[in-house]
Protein backbone atom coordinates (compact mmCIF):
# COMPACT_ATOMS: atom_id res chain seq x y z
CA UNK A 1 0.00 0.00 0.00
CA UNK A 2 1.14 3.61 -0.64
CA UNK A 3 -0.57 6.06 -0.37
CA UNK A 4 1.85 8.30 -2.42
CA UNK A 5 1.38 6.77 -5.62
CA UNK A 6 -0.08 9.13 -8.12
CA UNK A 7 -0.69 8.67 -12.05
CA UNK A 8 -2.17 10.73 -14.37
CA UNK A 9 -3.81 11.42 -17.76
CA UNK A 10 -3.37 14.24 -19.32
CA UNK A 11 -4.77 14.18 -22.59
CA UNK A 12 -5.08 17.36 -25.29
CA UNK A 13 -8.99 17.98 -26.06
CA UNK A 14 -6.99 18.16 -30.36
CA UNK A 15 -9.56 15.51 -31.71
CA UNK A 16 -10.99 11.64 -30.14
CA UNK A 17 -8.62 9.66 -28.34
CA UNK A 18 -6.88 7.13 -29.97
CA UNK A 19 -5.47 3.72 -28.85
CA UNK A 20 -2.13 5.14 -28.16
CA UNK A 21 -3.77 7.54 -25.62
CA UNK A 22 -6.45 5.13 -24.29
CA UNK A 23 -3.38 2.42 -23.39
CA UNK A 24 -1.92 5.13 -21.47
CA UNK A 25 -4.73 6.41 -19.65
CA UNK A 26 -5.18 2.26 -18.97
CA UNK A 27 -1.72 1.61 -17.39
CA UNK A 28 -2.33 4.45 -15.69
CA UNK A 29 -5.26 3.63 -13.88
CA UNK A 30 -3.98 0.01 -13.67
CA UNK A 31 -0.48 1.03 -12.12
CA UNK A 32 -2.43 3.17 -9.49
CA UNK A 33 -5.66 1.37 -8.46
CA UNK A 34 -3.25 -1.64 -8.07
CA UNK A 35 -0.75 0.41 -5.52
CA UNK A 36 -3.68 2.05 -3.69
CA UNK A 37 -2.90 5.11 -5.25
CA UNK A 38 -4.55 8.13 -6.96
CA UNK A 39 -5.92 8.31 -10.61
CA UNK A 40 -6.45 11.81 -11.95
CA UNK A 41 -7.34 13.30 -15.21
CA UNK A 42 -5.95 16.90 -16.56
CA UNK A 43 -7.39 17.95 -19.63
CA UNK A 44 -4.55 19.81 -21.53
CA UNK A 45 -6.23 22.73 -23.46
CA UNK A 46 -4.06 25.59 -23.48
CA UNK A 47 -3.02 25.68 -26.87
CA UNK A 48 -6.64 27.54 -28.31
CA UNK A 49 -5.25 27.03 -31.97
CA UNK A 50 -5.43 22.84 -31.36
CA UNK A 51 -8.15 22.19 -29.60
CA UNK A 52 -11.37 21.04 -30.53
CA UNK A 53 -14.45 21.98 -29.39
CA UNK A 54 -16.19 19.32 -27.47
CA UNK A 55 -13.43 16.94 -27.52
CA UNK A 56 -12.78 17.34 -23.91
CA UNK A 57 -16.01 16.48 -22.91
CA UNK A 58 -15.92 13.52 -25.44
CA UNK A 59 -12.56 12.47 -23.98
CA UNK A 60 -14.24 12.17 -20.40
CA UNK A 61 -17.25 10.38 -22.08
CA UNK A 62 -15.66 8.08 -23.61
CA UNK A 63 -13.09 7.13 -20.31
CA UNK A 64 -16.72 7.04 -18.68
CA UNK A 65 -17.65 4.55 -21.06
CA UNK A 66 -14.10 2.53 -20.29
CA UNK A 67 -15.11 2.65 -17.55
CA UNK A 68 -12.12 4.07 -16.42
CA UNK A 69 -12.98 6.25 -13.33
CA UNK A 70 -10.67 9.10 -11.84
CA UNK A 71 -9.90 9.56 -8.38
CA UNK A 72 -9.36 13.42 -9.49
CA UNK A 73 -10.44 15.61 -11.90
CA UNK A 74 -10.59 16.17 -14.41
CA UNK A 75 -8.63 19.31 -14.32
CA UNK A 76 -8.49 21.68 -16.99
CA UNK A 77 -5.03 23.74 -17.51
CA UNK A 78 -7.07 26.81 -19.10
CA UNK A 79 -8.21 27.22 -15.66
CA UNK A 80 -4.57 26.94 -13.92
CA UNK A 81 -3.55 30.18 -16.07
CA UNK A 82 -2.37 31.89 -12.72
CA UNK A 83 -0.74 29.19 -11.02
CA UNK A 84 1.44 29.21 -14.91
CA UNK A 85 2.19 32.57 -14.30
CA UNK A 86 3.80 32.54 -10.53
CA UNK A 87 5.94 29.65 -11.42
CA UNK A 88 7.17 31.53 -14.49
CA UNK A 89 7.56 34.66 -12.29
CA UNK A 90 9.73 32.41 -9.95
CA UNK A 91 11.93 31.56 -12.77
CA UNK A 92 12.19 35.13 -14.16
CA UNK A 93 12.99 36.05 -10.72
CA UNK A 94 15.74 33.61 -10.16
CA UNK A 95 17.52 34.60 -13.85
CA UNK A 96 16.39 30.91 -14.64
CA UNK A 97 14.92 32.08 -17.94
CA UNK A 98 15.14 34.86 -20.79
CA UNK A 99 13.17 36.70 -23.23
CA UNK A 100 13.33 35.65 -26.63
CA UNK A 101 12.70 38.23 -29.33
CA UNK A 102 13.33 36.41 -32.53
CA UNK A 103 9.78 36.54 -34.48
CA UNK A 104 8.92 33.21 -35.93
CA UNK A 105 9.89 33.90 -39.47
CA UNK A 106 13.49 34.75 -38.16
CA UNK A 107 13.51 30.98 -35.97
CA UNK A 108 12.53 29.11 -39.36
CA UNK A 109 15.35 30.71 -41.17
CA UNK A 110 17.73 29.97 -38.75
CA UNK A 111 16.18 26.45 -38.34
CA UNK A 112 16.65 25.73 -42.35
CA UNK A 113 19.96 27.01 -42.44
CA UNK A 114 20.98 24.44 -39.63
CA UNK A 115 19.21 22.02 -41.28
CA UNK A 116 20.79 22.63 -44.67
CA UNK A 117 24.43 22.40 -42.85
CA UNK A 118 23.45 18.92 -41.78
CA UNK A 119 22.93 20.39 -37.89
CA UNK A 120 19.86 19.32 -35.60
CA UNK A 121 17.99 22.52 -35.66
CA UNK A 122 18.04 24.05 -31.94
CA UNK A 123 17.89 27.45 -31.02
CA UNK A 124 21.07 29.06 -31.30
CA UNK A 125 20.91 31.28 -28.02
CA UNK A 126 21.10 34.86 -30.02
CA UNK A 127 18.99 36.50 -27.27
CA UNK A 128 20.63 34.69 -23.96
CA UNK A 129 23.23 36.97 -24.75
CA UNK A 130 21.74 40.33 -25.17
CA UNK A 131 22.99 42.83 -23.14
CA UNK A 132 20.81 44.83 -20.72
CA UNK A 133 20.16 47.72 -22.74
CA UNK A 134 19.67 45.56 -25.85
CA UNK A 135 16.79 44.42 -23.75
CA UNK A 136 15.57 47.58 -22.78
CA UNK A 137 15.25 48.79 -25.92
CA UNK A 138 13.30 45.84 -27.35
CA UNK A 139 10.89 46.10 -25.08
CA UNK A 140 10.42 49.75 -24.73
CA UNK A 141 9.80 49.37 -28.63
CA UNK A 142 6.74 46.97 -27.81
CA UNK A 143 8.81 43.47 -29.52
CA UNK A 144 7.28 40.83 -28.59
CA UNK A 145 9.16 37.57 -27.06
CA UNK A 146 9.16 34.95 -25.36
CA UNK A 147 9.94 33.35 -22.24
CA UNK A 148 13.18 30.73 -23.02
CA UNK A 149 14.54 28.14 -20.18
CA UNK A 150 18.38 28.37 -19.51
CA UNK A 151 19.83 25.01 -20.50
CA UNK A 152 23.02 23.85 -18.86
CA UNK A 153 24.71 22.57 -21.70
CA UNK A 154 27.36 20.86 -19.89
CA UNK A 155 24.93 19.11 -18.14
CA UNK A 156 23.71 15.17 -18.25
CA UNK A 157 20.00 14.53 -16.10
CA UNK A 158 19.57 11.07 -14.97
CA UNK A 159 15.79 10.17 -15.87
CA UNK A 160 14.52 6.77 -14.12
CA UNK A 161 12.44 4.94 -16.70
CA UNK A 162 10.08 2.04 -15.31
CA UNK A 163 11.28 -0.15 -18.75
CA UNK A 164 14.19 1.12 -19.28
CA UNK A 165 15.88 1.72 -16.39
CA UNK A 166 18.28 5.11 -15.86
CA UNK A 167 18.22 7.05 -18.76
CA UNK A 168 20.40 10.06 -19.09
CA UNK A 169 20.18 12.81 -21.01
CA UNK A 170 23.08 15.24 -22.41
CA UNK A 171 21.70 19.27 -22.12
CA UNK A 172 23.61 19.90 -25.03
CA UNK A 173 21.41 17.82 -27.52
CA UNK A 174 18.37 20.54 -26.09
CA UNK A 175 17.54 23.50 -26.92
CA UNK A 176 16.53 26.62 -24.60
CA UNK A 177 12.93 25.90 -24.91
CA UNK A 178 9.93 27.75 -24.77
CA UNK A 179 7.81 28.51 -21.92
CA UNK A 180 5.45 31.00 -23.49
CA UNK A 181 3.99 31.76 -26.51
CA UNK A 182 3.80 34.30 -28.84
CA UNK A 183 0.30 34.71 -27.87
CA UNK A 184 1.53 34.87 -23.67
CA UNK A 185 0.14 31.64 -22.77
CA UNK A 186 1.70 29.01 -22.09
CA UNK A 187 3.04 25.88 -23.87
CA UNK A 188 2.63 22.12 -23.11
CA UNK A 189 6.61 22.07 -22.01
CA UNK A 190 5.69 23.91 -18.74
CA UNK A 191 2.24 23.69 -18.23
CA UNK A 192 2.53 19.61 -18.29
CA UNK A 193 5.88 19.95 -16.11
CA UNK A 194 3.82 22.41 -13.52
CA UNK A 195 0.72 20.17 -13.08
CA UNK A 196 2.75 17.14 -12.87
CA UNK A 197 4.82 18.37 -9.65
CA UNK A 198 1.70 20.49 -8.42
CA UNK A 199 -0.24 17.28 -8.40
CA UNK A 200 2.46 15.09 -7.38
CA UNK A 201 2.44 13.07 -9.50
CA UNK A 202 5.13 10.29 -8.81
CA UNK A 203 4.80 8.23 -11.80
CA UNK A 204 4.51 9.68 -15.02
CA UNK A 205 3.47 7.03 -17.81
CA UNK A 206 3.19 8.22 -21.31
CA UNK A 207 4.10 7.09 -24.74
CA UNK A 208 7.40 6.77 -25.91
CA UNK A 209 7.12 9.98 -28.53
CA UNK A 210 7.12 12.29 -25.06
CA UNK A 211 10.64 11.23 -24.28
CA UNK A 212 12.84 14.08 -25.21
CA UNK A 213 10.22 16.10 -23.29
CA UNK A 214 10.64 14.32 -20.47
CA UNK A 215 14.48 15.01 -20.96
CA UNK A 216 13.01 19.02 -21.43
CA UNK A 217 10.79 18.84 -18.21
CA UNK A 218 13.20 17.40 -15.91
CA UNK A 219 15.43 20.09 -16.53
CA UNK A 220 12.26 22.40 -15.21
CA UNK A 221 12.49 20.20 -12.15
CA UNK A 222 16.02 20.94 -11.71
CA UNK A 223 15.18 24.16 -12.25
CA UNK A 224 12.83 24.10 -9.45
CA UNK A 225 15.23 22.17 -7.50
CA UNK A 226 12.81 19.32 -7.38
CA UNK A 227 13.25 15.59 -7.54
CA UNK A 228 11.84 13.55 -10.60
CA UNK A 229 8.97 11.74 -10.88
CA UNK A 230 9.59 7.88 -12.16
CA UNK A 231 8.64 7.33 -15.88
CA UNK A 232 7.55 5.01 -18.06
CA UNK A 233 7.49 5.25 -21.56
CA UNK A 234 5.28 3.21 -23.20
CA UNK A 235 6.10 1.16 -26.51
CA UNK A 236 4.01 2.75 -29.53
CA UNK A 237 1.14 0.79 -30.98
CA UNK A 238 2.28 0.21 -34.65
CA UNK A 239 0.16 -0.99 -37.75
CA UNK A 240 1.07 -4.81 -39.71
CA UNK A 241 3.35 -2.39 -41.82
CA UNK A 242 5.18 -1.64 -38.48
CA UNK A 243 4.46 1.96 -38.91
CA UNK A 244 2.81 4.29 -35.93
CA UNK A 245 -0.90 3.64 -36.14
CA UNK A 246 -2.50 6.70 -37.83
CA UNK A 247 -5.77 8.02 -38.87
CA UNK A 248 -5.87 6.05 -41.90
CA UNK A 249 -5.48 3.07 -40.17
CA UNK A 250 -8.58 1.43 -39.24
CA UNK A 251 -8.89 0.80 -35.13
CA UNK A 252 -6.73 3.88 -35.16
CA UNK A 253 -9.81 6.35 -33.09
CA UNK A 254 -12.05 4.79 -30.03
CA UNK A 255 -14.77 6.10 -32.50
CA UNK A 256 -13.99 3.67 -34.96
CA UNK A 257 -13.65 0.41 -32.82
CA UNK A 258 -17.09 1.30 -30.62
CA UNK A 259 -18.98 1.84 -34.02
CA UNK A 260 -17.82 -1.18 -34.81
CA UNK A 261 -19.01 -3.44 -32.42
CA UNK A 262 -16.34 -3.64 -29.95
CA UNK A 263 -16.96 -4.02 -26.12
CA UNK A 264 -15.19 -1.15 -23.20
CA UNK A 265 -14.12 -4.31 -21.80
CA UNK A 266 -12.46 -5.85 -24.86
CA UNK A 267 -10.53 -2.68 -25.48
CA UNK A 268 -9.22 -2.75 -21.73
CA UNK A 269 -8.30 -6.28 -22.08
CA UNK A 270 -6.35 -6.07 -25.15
CA UNK A 271 -4.63 -2.56 -24.28
CA UNK A 272 -3.84 -4.17 -21.16
CA UNK A 273 -2.27 -7.46 -22.66
CA UNK A 274 -0.93 -6.60 -25.95
CA UNK A 275 2.51 -5.31 -24.04
CA UNK A 276 3.49 -8.28 -22.18
CA UNK A 277 2.72 -11.95 -22.05
CA UNK A 278 -0.43 -13.48 -19.28
CA UNK A 279 -1.48 -17.11 -18.91
CA UNK A 280 -4.36 -15.65 -18.69
CA UNK A 281 -5.69 -13.41 -21.46
CA UNK A 282 -9.47 -12.44 -20.57
CA UNK A 283 -9.38 -10.09 -18.04
CA UNK A 284 -11.58 -8.26 -16.54
CA UNK A 285 -10.36 -4.11 -15.79
CA UNK A 286 -10.73 -5.84 -11.83
CA UNK A 287 -9.01 -8.53 -12.48
CA UNK A 288 -6.20 -6.35 -14.39
CA UNK A 289 -6.07 -4.45 -11.46
CA UNK A 290 -5.11 -7.35 -9.18
CA UNK A 291 -3.08 -9.70 -11.59
CA UNK A 292 -1.52 -6.97 -13.93
CA UNK A 293 2.46 -7.75 -13.22
CA UNK A 294 4.57 -4.98 -14.00
CA UNK A 295 7.79 -6.84 -14.61
CA UNK A 296 6.21 -8.95 -17.06
CA UNK A 297 5.90 -5.87 -19.59
CA UNK A 298 8.03 -5.81 -23.16
CA UNK A 299 10.17 -2.80 -22.16
CA UNK A 300 10.32 -0.99 -25.40
CA UNK A 301 9.93 -1.51 -29.29
CA UNK A 302 6.62 -1.28 -30.50
CA UNK A 303 3.44 -3.00 -30.08
CA UNK A 304 1.93 -3.98 -33.48
CA UNK A 305 -2.38 -3.61 -33.34
CA UNK A 306 -3.71 -6.94 -34.33
CA UNK A 307 -7.21 -6.61 -35.35
CA UNK A 308 -7.98 -10.61 -35.41
CA UNK A 309 -6.21 -10.84 -31.83
CA UNK A 310 -8.96 -8.09 -30.70
CA UNK A 311 -12.00 -9.71 -32.66
CA UNK A 312 -10.54 -13.00 -30.78
CA UNK A 313 -10.88 -10.96 -27.04
CA UNK A 314 -13.98 -9.53 -28.39
CA UNK A 315 -15.98 -12.31 -28.98
CA UNK A 316 -14.73 -14.24 -25.75
CA UNK A 317 -16.39 -11.07 -23.85
CA UNK A 318 -19.82 -11.54 -25.78
CA UNK A 319 -19.87 -14.86 -24.69
CA UNK A 320 -18.71 -14.14 -21.23
CA UNK A 321 -21.29 -11.43 -20.84
CA UNK A 322 -24.56 -11.48 -18.93
CA UNK A 323 -27.40 -11.75 -21.67
CA UNK A 324 -28.86 -7.91 -19.55
CA UNK A 325 -25.49 -6.68 -20.14
CA UNK A 326 -24.75 -7.91 -23.47
CA UNK A 327 -28.33 -6.70 -24.98
CA UNK A 328 -27.70 -3.68 -23.02
CA UNK A 329 -24.66 -3.19 -25.80
CA UNK A 330 -26.29 -4.92 -28.37
CA UNK A 331 -29.49 -2.82 -28.47
CA UNK A 332 -28.51 0.07 -30.78
CA UNK A 333 -26.76 -2.13 -33.12
CA UNK A 334 -29.95 -4.30 -33.50
CA UNK A 335 -32.52 -1.43 -33.26
CA UNK A 336 -30.32 0.26 -35.92
CA UNK A 337 -30.15 -2.60 -38.65
CA UNK A 338 -33.75 -4.26 -37.80
CA UNK A 339 -36.62 -1.80 -36.20
CA UNK A 340 -39.05 -4.22 -35.84
CA UNK A 341 -36.78 -5.46 -32.95
CA UNK A 342 -38.20 -2.85 -30.81
CA UNK A 343 -41.33 -4.07 -30.55
CA UNK A 344 -39.41 -7.39 -29.08
CA UNK A 345 -39.23 -7.95 -24.93
CA UNK A 346 -35.68 -7.56 -23.30
CA UNK A 347 -36.64 -10.58 -21.84
CA UNK A 348 -37.24 -12.67 -25.43
CA UNK A 349 -34.19 -10.68 -26.98
CA UNK A 350 -31.55 -11.89 -24.13
CA UNK A 351 -33.24 -15.03 -24.55
CA UNK A 352 -32.47 -15.53 -28.14
CA UNK A 353 -28.58 -13.59 -27.77
CA UNK A 354 -28.11 -16.49 -24.99
CA UNK A 355 -28.54 -18.69 -27.69
CA UNK A 356 -26.64 -17.46 -30.25
CA UNK A 357 -24.27 -15.73 -28.90
CA UNK A 358 -21.32 -17.69 -30.39
CA UNK A 359 -22.18 -16.81 -33.45
CA UNK A 360 -21.50 -12.80 -32.39
CA UNK A 361 -18.07 -11.45 -32.75
CA UNK A 362 -18.98 -7.75 -32.86
CA UNK A 363 -21.88 -6.31 -32.04
CA UNK A 364 -22.18 -5.72 -35.77
CA UNK A 365 -23.21 -9.37 -36.12
CA UNK A 366 -26.11 -9.31 -33.68
CA UNK A 367 -28.36 -8.12 -36.64
CA UNK A 368 -27.64 -10.27 -39.01
CA UNK A 369 -26.78 -13.45 -36.57
CA UNK A 370 -30.29 -12.51 -35.55
CA UNK A 371 -32.55 -11.63 -38.49
CA UNK A 372 -33.93 -14.62 -39.10
CA UNK A 373 -36.10 -14.07 -36.28
CA UNK A 374 -37.56 -11.30 -37.40
CA UNK A 375 -38.77 -12.22 -40.87
CA UNK A 376 -39.16 -15.56 -42.79
CA UNK A 377 -36.32 -15.80 -45.31
CA UNK A 378 -36.92 -16.21 -49.09
CA UNK A 379 -36.50 -19.90 -49.77
CA UNK A 380 -36.56 -21.86 -53.24
CA UNK A 381 -36.10 -25.24 -54.02
CA UNK A 382 -33.52 -24.73 -55.92
CA UNK A 383 -30.84 -23.84 -53.50
CA UNK A 384 -31.41 -27.02 -52.05
CA UNK A 385 -31.11 -29.22 -54.97
CA UNK A 386 -28.15 -26.99 -55.47
CA UNK A 387 -26.92 -28.58 -52.43
CA UNK A 388 -27.85 -32.41 -52.63
CA UNK A 389 -29.19 -33.01 -55.80
CA UNK A 390 -33.13 -32.86 -56.95
CA UNK A 391 -33.46 -36.70 -55.65
CA UNK A 392 -32.28 -35.87 -52.17
CA UNK A 393 -34.60 -32.93 -51.85
CA UNK A 394 -37.46 -34.99 -52.78
CA UNK A 395 -37.29 -37.08 -50.22
CA UNK A 396 -36.26 -34.76 -47.48
CA UNK A 397 -39.28 -32.55 -48.53
CA UNK A 398 -40.98 -35.29 -48.58
CA UNK A 399 -40.26 -36.25 -44.78
CA UNK A 400 -40.81 -32.89 -43.50
CA UNK A 401 -44.04 -32.31 -44.83
CA UNK A 402 -44.98 -35.76 -43.18
CA UNK A 403 -43.90 -34.81 -39.91
CA UNK A 404 -44.35 -30.95 -39.31
CA UNK A 405 -47.27 -31.44 -37.16
CA UNK A 406 -44.62 -32.71 -34.41
CA UNK A 407 -42.26 -29.65 -34.79
CA UNK A 408 -43.59 -28.41 -31.75
CA UNK A 409 -41.46 -31.19 -30.29
CA UNK A 410 -38.33 -30.35 -31.44
CA UNK A 411 -36.19 -33.18 -30.30
CA UNK A 412 -38.65 -35.72 -31.41
CA UNK A 413 -39.29 -34.25 -34.49
CA UNK A 414 -35.40 -34.13 -35.54
CA UNK A 415 -34.54 -37.63 -33.96
CA UNK A 416 -37.45 -38.84 -36.81
CA UNK A 417 -35.87 -37.23 -39.37
CA UNK A 418 -32.63 -38.38 -38.82
CA UNK A 419 -33.79 -42.06 -38.41
CA UNK A 420 -36.26 -42.19 -41.25
CA UNK A 421 -33.72 -40.16 -43.31
CA UNK A 422 -30.68 -42.13 -43.02
CA UNK A 423 -33.21 -45.47 -43.70
CA UNK A 424 -33.75 -43.42 -47.06
CA UNK A 425 -30.18 -42.98 -47.72
CA UNK A 426 -29.54 -39.16 -46.43
CA UNK A 427 -26.62 -38.02 -44.72
CA UNK A 428 -27.01 -36.42 -41.36
CA UNK A 429 -26.70 -32.90 -43.04
CA UNK A 430 -28.51 -34.13 -45.67
CA UNK A 431 -31.72 -33.73 -43.38
CA UNK A 432 -30.36 -31.23 -41.08
CA UNK A 433 -29.45 -28.48 -43.96
CA UNK A 434 -32.20 -28.40 -45.81
CA UNK A 435 -34.08 -27.75 -42.89
CA UNK A 436 -31.80 -25.16 -41.40
CA UNK A 437 -32.35 -23.37 -44.94
CA UNK A 438 -35.90 -23.34 -44.56
CA UNK A 439 -35.75 -22.15 -41.02
CA UNK A 440 -33.19 -19.74 -41.42
CA UNK A 441 -32.16 -19.21 -45.01
CA UNK A 442 -28.78 -20.83 -44.63
CA UNK A 443 -27.21 -23.98 -45.01
CA UNK A 444 -24.88 -23.23 -42.14
CA UNK A 445 -25.25 -21.52 -38.91
CA UNK A 446 -26.50 -22.16 -34.89
CA UNK A 447 -27.65 -25.25 -34.26
CA UNK A 448 -31.63 -26.06 -35.06
CA UNK A 449 -32.40 -27.01 -31.79
CA UNK A 450 -31.41 -23.28 -30.49
CA UNK A 451 -33.38 -21.93 -33.99
CA UNK A 452 -36.42 -24.21 -33.34
CA UNK A 453 -35.94 -22.85 -29.20
CA UNK A 454 -36.17 -19.23 -30.43
CA UNK A 455 -38.60 -19.57 -33.11
CA UNK A 456 -42.55 -20.03 -31.98
CA UNK A 457 -44.24 -22.95 -32.95
CA UNK A 458 -46.26 -21.32 -35.18
CA UNK A 459 -43.21 -19.95 -37.18
CA UNK A 460 -41.35 -22.66 -37.47
CA UNK A 461 -44.02 -24.84 -39.02
CA UNK A 462 -44.93 -21.89 -41.57
CA UNK A 463 -41.29 -22.06 -42.68
CA UNK A 464 -40.89 -25.56 -42.82
CA UNK A 465 -43.74 -25.81 -45.28
CA UNK A 466 -43.40 -22.66 -47.48
CA UNK A 467 -41.10 -24.84 -49.94
N1 LIG B 1 -1.18 16.48 -23.55
C1 LIG B 1 -0.09 15.65 -23.91
C2 LIG B 1 -0.55 14.65 -24.94
O1 LIG B 1 -1.73 14.44 -25.08
C3 LIG B 1 0.44 15.07 -22.64
C4 LIG B 1 0.98 13.77 -22.57
C5 LIG B 1 1.49 13.37 -21.20
O2 LIG B 1 2.32 14.04 -20.62
O3 LIG B 1 0.99 12.36 -20.74
O4 LIG B 1 0.23 14.12 -25.68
Amino acid sequence: MNKNIRTRFAPSPTGFLHLGNIRAALINYIFAKQKDGKFIVRIEDTDQSRNVDEASYAIMDDLEWLNLKYDEGSYFQSKRTELYQKHLDDLINNQKVYRCFCTPEKLDEKRKHQLEQGLPPKYDRECRNLSDDQIKAKIAANTPFIWRLKLNSDQSLDVQDMARGKISFDMKNFSDFALTRNDGSFTFMFTNFIDDWLMQISHVIRGEDHLSNSAMQCALYYAFALPFPIFWHLPMICNKEGKKLSKRDFGFSLEDLRKDGFLAETICNYLAIIGGSFEQEIQSLDELVKNFNFENMHSTGSIKFDIEKLTWINHKWIEKLPAKSLLGNAKLFLHKEIPASENVSDEKLEYILEKLKTDIKTLKDVGPVLSFYFSSPNVNKEEIENKIGKEKTELILKLIKTHVKDCVKADYFLNTLKTEGKEQGLKIREVFGPIRYLLTGTFQGPSIHDIMEILEDKEIEKRLNAI
